[in-house]
């Protein structure tokens, strides 16, 4: 059908493992993973080759349990701003195809490429030579579906991988979709499916069968979307990502009236820098990956010390006790500054980030309702003005 939309979403196989052995060849020949802080025991895997695969090792499970599969498995740390520098470069490829390009996340993005069609060919072609370009351009594979809306084409990118595409048509998408759990459908999570087999509905073909008013009155507003999901009835548009955002860092610095030494000192006046630094950062929707602070010595000496962050923040809890840890690592607190400046870079967008961020089990709970909380005193704030306080500030580390 020529009204039809031609949607393709397209997904980094592996992506921070692919992008690692890109750097390093050889991480090609050994099973690899690259794990958050593999010096904990408590790390765990966020990506892992195809070797690392044919063992069995699983994204987001420990160390320690990828070790027990795999006793050579070979970790590395992540490289965030490296990952986010390719992300850039494969959605620019992705732009040479169609301007409405939307990331979803920092190594899935979805195309609209209805307009395309003339110029390009239908969108199982476009799909082949992306994929073709993005490997030779960049060495990273992906996996590409196509559909006429975004749910089937991310569906589509999960089906076959690595380096496939899939299409997914009015024609095939009941024989190849709903015969899959229910869980497989894009925003069931294991709650949602808890209760759909509750309502004897475990695939996703059951969902699409079942009658939508009862899903609703069982799910709310959840219910109504997966049904229309189920049934190929999304229409959401791709909505392109901002151009490139002007927004590089955001920093925040205060000269004392009086020198300050000690931890506790150091503590108590970084602690408003990184409020306003957070503050700043989810005003704008972003969270940094990597933070600075610099201090000045009653000399006017100047030490600049930076650290990449293990997962992307916007708090200032988080940014307060990070920025701490790197004063901690690299300057001596006993020794007097007259100023200090906290500064967040290596800026990215809040909902390309969220995706990643499930992956950081341990943290994410905390992490996340600690945002939920500063981003309610945001807008109590801006409600009601003035200097709302959070009890939690006060606590020590
Ligand atoms: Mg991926």
């Amino acid at each position: 059908m020529s009204t039809q939309r031609t949607i393709l979403h397209c997904d980094c196989n592996g992506f921070y493992a692919s992008v690692e052995c890109v750097l390093k060849p050889e991480l090609r020949e050994v099973p690899m993973a690259v794990a958050g802080d593999p010096e904990k025991r408590h790390g765990i895997i966020l990506a892992k080759n195809e070797l690392a695969k044919g063992y069995g090792v699983t994204t987001a499970e420990t160390i320690a349990s990828a070790r027990r599969k795999c006793p050579d498995l070979v970790t590395v740390a992540p490289h965030h701003s490296i990952y986010k520098d390719f992300s850039v470069r494969i959605n620019e490829i992705y732009r040479r195809f169609t301007d409405l390009v939307e990331p979803f996340s920092i190594d899935e993005s979805w195309l609209d490429v209805t307009g395309s069609r003339l110029l390009f060919g239908d969108g199982k072609t476009i799909a082949d030579e992306l994929r073709r370009l993005v490997r030779t351009e960049t060495g990273i594979t992906i996996s590409v579906g196509v559909s006429w809306n975004k749910i089937f084409a991310k569906m589509g990118s999960d089906y076959k991988k690595p380096d496939a595409t899939t299409v997914i048509t009015p024609a095939n998408f009941r024989r190849l979709l709903y015969p899959l759990p229910a869980g497989d459908l894009f925003s069931v999570g294991k709650k949602t499916a808890d209760v759909l087999a509750s309502m004897g509905i475990f695939t996703i073909g059951d969902i699409a069968a079942a009658p939508e008013a009862e899903l609703s009155r069982r799910l709310g507003k959840a219910g109504r979307i997966i049904s229309r999901y189920a049934r190929g009835l999304d229409d959401e548009p791709v909505r392109p990502a901002e151009e490139e955002r002007e927004v590089k860092s955001i920093g925040n610095g205060e000269t004392f009236e009086k020198d300050i030494s000690g931890e506790e000192e150091y503590r108590r006046h970084i602690l408003p820098l990184a409020k306003t630094v957070a503050r700043r950062l989810r005003k704008h929707g972003l969270k940094c990956m990597s933070l600075q602070v610099t201090v000045k010595t009653p000399e006017f000496r100047t030490i600049q010390r930076q650290a990449q962050l293990d997962m992307p923040l916007c708090t200032s809890h988080d940014i307060c006790r990070a920025a701490m840890d790197i004063l901690r690592k690299t300057w001596n607190m006993s020794q007097p500054a007259r100023m200090l400046t906290v500064t967040a870079s290596s800026l990215v967008a809040e909902d390309m980030v969220t995706e990643q961020l499930s992956l950081f089990e341990t943290d994410s709970a905390a992490v996340k309702k600690r945002e939920k909380i500063e981003k309610t005193v945001d807008s109590l704030s801006e409600r009601f003005g003035g200097n709302i306080r959070l009890g939690m500030d006060d606590k020590k580390e």
